[in-house]
This record gives structure tokens, C-alpha cells and sequence, in this order.
């Protein structure tokens, strides 16, 4: 196995940047976040993805665990395979919306709901947690989230 040279800052902070300092999926914000955003690996290392920027994004400690080594995942609609989002090259609002109370997301596409599934978006307890607190703080959702005439 050839060891696996570390991604460079440069690197790391295009990507953190681009990734406007939110999670991919839950678009949890670094700012209120008690831990640094991990990186994710999209296409995870463990399926043959690389450290190659093109397969890097940000993600919550809580994502990330949950997405773990997932690529695809039943959506609960259809009993259909269907891969994950992709936060690179997918538009969230195309996929995914906040539900009223702003704590639980609705999957708009199949793309959204197997998401939702495997990451266990509306239903980690200690995330629901935190993401009610900062609906009540106003710092929830991020108004990118929403749509224009409400935002
Ligand atoms: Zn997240």
C-alpha cells in the first residue's frame, strides 16, 4: 500500500472555503460548532476515492460518522438504490429544505431522502439537540438555506 502524503493547507482552506465553513449535508456553520468541521472524502478512501481536491468537502463530526464509508443508500420513498448527495457538484436547495420548525429537513429528490437516511439527518439526537437551540439563537437556518421571498 503506498502511504498516503497529507493534504496540503493550501488545499484545505480552498476547501473549507468553498464549502462557504458549513457541513455539506446538515450545513451545521463552523462559528457555532464546539469542533473544527472535518474533511470529507465524497467518494470515501475506503471505495477507491482520493485525497485529490475534486473529492473533498466539509462535514460534521456527526455527518461524517454517520456517512462513514456509504456511497448509496434505499431511498425510503421508492425501495431504490441511490447514491448520496454530492455536495461538490450538487445544489443543496435542489435536494434538500428545511421543514417548518427549521430542526428537521424534507428530502425534495431521492437524492435528498437516501441522504437523509444514511446520515441520520432528522433523527441524531444530539444534533436535533443543537440545531434546536440555534433555531431558538436565531443562528439556524443559514438563510442560504432559504428561499429568496422568505430569506
Ligand atoms: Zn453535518
Amino acid at each position: 500500500m503506498i502511504p498516503r502524503k497529507s493534504i496540503p493547507p493550501a488545499v484545505l482552506e480552498r476547501v473549507r472555503q468553498a464549502a462557504g465553513f458549513r457541513c455539506g449535508y446538515c450545513h451545521t456553520q463552523q462559528k457555532y460548532l464546539g469542533a473544527r468541521l472535518e474533511i470529507d472524502h465524497i467518494k470515501p478512501l475506503a471505495k477507491g476515492g482520493t485525497d485529490d481536491e475534486s473529492n473533498l468537502w466539509l462535514a460534521c463530526p456527526i455527518c461524517n460518522g454517520h456517512k462513514s464509508d456509504k456511497t448509496t443508500a434505499i431511498d425510503p420513498e421508492t425501495g431504490q438504490s441511490e447514491a448520496l448527495f454530492n455536495p461538490r457538484t450538487q445544489v443543496w436547495t435542489d435536494h434538500f429544505m428545511w421543514d417548518t420548525d427549521y430542526v428537521h429537513l424534507l428530502g425534495l429528490t431521492s437524492t435528498g431522502r437516501v441522504t437523509i437516511a444514511a446520515l441520520h439527518l432528522n433523527d441524531d439526537p444530539d444534533a436535533l439537540i443543537a440545531r434546536m437551540n440555534w433555531v431558538s439563537a436565531g443562528w439556524h437556518p443559514p438563510k442560504e438555506d432559504l428561499p429568496p421571498d422568505t430569506a
